[in-house]
């Protein structure tokens, strides 16, 4: 992707976790790459089809003046998404904040936090099959909608399908939800068991029945693996009703370790539910 930098950026702010340092404040240095597509505006001329480095520089400056914190991992943290979520050319960023006069008592050269953040897209299997189904997705959707940390969200169609796993109960309603989301992996499995646990959602049978049962089936091209999340979801392609949804929003998504699109997956599975 095609990058705009800038480079040292002074701002005067009053980070520290000394209160002196919050009284007087000090310098920092930013140095920012933002990470876009410049080519329409490159062709056009046009500097309204681009970001504009000059505002973004007045942006961080206000930013970093109007807010205090103690630790710059904070402060870079907090000034990335506030980036990513003002102007949305910008698919990621790689931000250092400096702090060359940190109160160190030692000779050194400087101090900093560099991070790299960014947009993800992602995919998610929703179900429910206790009580109100359409009415548990339908506020698992509006709790997603109101995180300002997610974007675009769409939802598939939602379909009736039978239980899988050998445990007698109701039947289900699936859907397939995409979204583009400022949350690592681990947050966003935090906030989707916050969600799961407003529904009243309880842990007792596995593959039991369930008020609702959020899942993350991809997020970006991630394969992933620890003792509590598994990316890409471990059994998406023997699922009928993870893969028929998500067919309808991502028909040629590739599945990263398979490497097939979820069309084929879905073709090979057959129409057995
Ligand atoms: P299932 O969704 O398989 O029917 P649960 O919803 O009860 O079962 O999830 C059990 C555990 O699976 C969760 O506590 C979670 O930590 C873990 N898990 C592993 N990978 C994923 C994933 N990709 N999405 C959601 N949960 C996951
Ligand atoms: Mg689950």
């Amino acid at each position: 992707m095609d990058e705009i930098r800038i480079e040292n950026l002074e701002v005067y702010a009053c980070h520290g976790v000394y209160l002196e340092e919050n009284r007087s404040g000090q310098p920092f240095f930013v140095n920012l790459i933002l990470y876009t597509d410049i080519k329409e505006a490159a062709s056009k001329d046009e500097l309204s089809l681009s970001t504009n480095y000059g505002e973004v520089c007045h942006f961080i400056t206000e930013w970093m003046q109007e807010h205090t914190y103690k630790l710059i991992e904070t402060v870079a943290e907090r000034l990335a998404a506030a980036i990513l979520l003002k102007y949305e050319l910008v698919k990621e960023v790689d931000l250092e904040v400096r702090k060359p006069k940190a109160p160190i008592g030692l000779p050194f050269g400087c101090v900093s936090v560099h991070i790299k953040r960014g947009w993800h897209q992602v995919y998610l299997s929703v179900g429910s099959n206790m009580g109100n189904r359409q009415g548990y997705i339908e506020d698992a959707v509006a709790a997603l909608e109101k995180d300002t940390r997610i974007k675009g969200l769409t939802v598939s169609e939602l379909l009736v399908t039978k239980p899988y796993g050998g445990v007698e109960q109701e039947d289900f309603l699936n859907g397939a939800i995409s979204l583009r989301t400022l949350l690592s992996p681990k947050e966003l499995l935090e906030e989707l068991h916050r969600i799961e646990a407003a529904a009243d959602r309880r842990r007792e049978i596995h593959w039991g029945p369930r008020t609702l049962d959020l899942d993350i089936i991809f997020y970006d091209k991630l394969v992933y693996e620890d003792e509590r999340l598994i990316i890409p979801h471990v059994d998406m392609e023997n699922r009928y009703f993870v893969l028929k949804p998500l067919c309808e929003l991502a028909p040629n998504y590739r599945h990263p370790i398979l490497k097939k699109t979820v069309n084929r997956l879905l073709q090979e599975l057959g129409n057995a539910e």
